[in-house]
């Protein structure tokens, strides 16, 4: 199994994430986020859940 970062393309070989592209053969290709995007990933959830639950808050209170 190979998995691939859908953002920066990196992929994961053997546990550490490689810049550079490599030949996958025949091995399944899963895409998921490296350590790096995932982190930023997350940082635009948390952001996005409390600008909804602001938003939500508002509405209530309007
Ligand atoms: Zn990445």
């Amino acid at each position: 199994m190979v998995i691939q970062c859908c953002v920066c393309k990196k992929v994961r070989v053997k546990g550490y994430w490689r810049d550079v592209p490599v030949r996958h053969g025949k091995a399944p290709v899963s895409h998921g986020y490296c350590p790096r995007c995932a982190e930023a990933a997350f940082a635009e959830i948390r952001a996005l859940r409390a600008n909804t639950s602001l938003n939500s808050v508002q509405s209530l209170t309007a």
